[in-house]
């Protein structure tokens, strides 16, 4: 018989570097919640990640994961381009990180926006319907440009490989890229010499987030596989395949991150084993981003509810939606204050568990339940939630109840430090 499962552990309390720490502590109250992005860690985790991957492997970032310009700018050195999802997307990144390379993805594109693109110099188009295809090669027609196409497809991967993911984007009925069941008419349509301005240079394939390496490296050789077949049928040259994003993070087990490196030792095998070895990109958001943001705040007031305690933060899930759309509970470290500058007793949970929500009037602000705090949490603690760097604050409802929004701190020591280069 196997045993019965063991109750879910609250997120491990991750411990917050020394700058985040600090300035989590030392911020006026009325400063506060507000996001914490520690930029030397984040270009130290991408530096690594570049590492990790072999020669003809390319890493974009995708930007929807957080479009802060200094998050953009701290990548710069460390990605080979960005991945944008809307005409507002291109156009804050092309401003934001300008002369990089840029690939335009996304469902629904207008021709308002593929003309933008195509005025900005957008080096790949990921193209997701027969559709958008005539607009695009209308469009170039008109005005005279070019432009280099990747066909996103919603490939069928082997039954229960995207089971468990976190969000599968395709391997099933979904709007998103082009059905393999089309892939050789319209694939025609970009060989047969009808449309010169438009090149075929592969296929993109984003079709779930939150997969292990070894998942993710079973994904890729069934797209590699598909995409050297459908190539070879029609006798045209396999330069690129995308194989999108969603490297796992899980909010769970804040250390047990992407293994980056046996999944750059397998993209190399799978590259080798491919025919004409096509150039393989990638195009993270959160795995790249989520661990460098932190949200800061403090306890406004603690509640003992029908034999529950329960702290309310200042701020809540609509500056950090993602414990409540993802479902999980945000991981959290708490600094202690000493300080209680009141005449009455200080509000203070017993030693159980608590749950920390925000001040939002509906039972859905939960940032996370049944936090161990030994020793109880008081008004005027302060919290830092870890994980906050990737679909946090830019996936949020901010206007909702109309609470002020969050301060924003970008931290580096080049950028802080006296003296220091800029
Ligand atoms: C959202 C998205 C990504 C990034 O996904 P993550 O889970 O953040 O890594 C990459 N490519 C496409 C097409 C996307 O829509």
């Amino acid at each position: 018989m196997t045993p019965p499962p063991a109750p879910p552990s609250p997120p491990a309390p991750p411990l917050p570097p020394p700058g985040v720490h600090r300035l989590a502590r030392s911020l006026e109250s009325g400063a506060l919640p507000a996001y914490l992005y520690d930029l030397d860690a984040l270009r130290e985790h991408a530096r690594a990640v570049r590492a990790a991957l072999p020669d003809g492997v390319e890493l974009y970032y995708a930007a929807k994961a957080n479009p802060e310009p200094e998050i953009l700018t701290a990548l710069l050195d460390h990605v080979d381009g960005y991945e944008v999802s809307s005409g507002g997307e291109l156009a804050h990144v092309a401003h934001a990180v300008p002369g990089r390379p840029l690939a335009f993805s996304g469902p629904g594109k207008t021709p308002d926006e593929i003309a933008s693109a195509l005025r900005l110099g957008v080096a790949r188009f990921h193209v997701e319907s027969a559709h958008e295809l005539a607009v695009l090669a209308a469009l170039t027609a008109r005005t005279g440009t070019r432009a280099q196409v990747l066909l996103r497809f919603n490939l069928a991967v082997e039954d229960g490989l995207l089971h468990g993911s976190a969000l599968a984007m395709g391997g099933r009925p979904a709007p998103f890229g082009i059905d393999p069941a089309e892939a050789d008419a319209v694939l025609r349509t970009l060989t047969d010499g009808s449309r010169p301005r438009l090149e075929f240079l592969g296929v993109h394939a984003h079709l779930a987030s939150g997969l292990t390496a070894e998942r993710q490296l079973t994904v890729a050789a069934s797209v590699l596989r598909w995409s050297a077949a459908l190539a070879a049928r029609h006798g045209v040259e396999l330069r690129e395949v995308n194989i999108g994003g969603g490297m796992a993070v899980d909010y769970a087990r804040p250390d047990e991150t992407f293994d980056w490196r046996a999944y750059g030792r397998g993209l190399a095998r799978l590259r080798e084993d491919c025919p004409g070895r096509p150039l393989l990109r990638i195009e993270p958001g959160r795995a790249l981003t989520v661990y460098s943001g932190w949200y800061a705040t403090e306890v406004l007031d603690v509640k003992h509810s029908h034999g529950e305690d329960f702290a309310v933060v200042r701020g809540g899930t609509h500056h950090l939606r993602t414990p409540a759309t993802k479902g999980h509970d945000q991981p959290c470290a708490v600094l202690p204050v000493a300080d209680w500058p009141h005449p009455w007793p200080r509000p203070k949970t017993a030693d159980g568990p608590v749950t920390l929500v925000g001040q939002l009037c509906t039972p859905k602000d939960v940032l996370a339940r049944s936090v161990p705090v030994p020793g109880g949490l008081r008004a005027g603690d302060r919290v830092l939630f870890a994980m906050a760097g990737a679909y946090a604050w830019n996936i949020s409802h901010h206007d909702f109840l109309m609470h002020p929004r969050p301060g924003f701190h970008f931290l580096s020591d080049r950028t802080t430090r006296p003296g220091g280069a800029p």
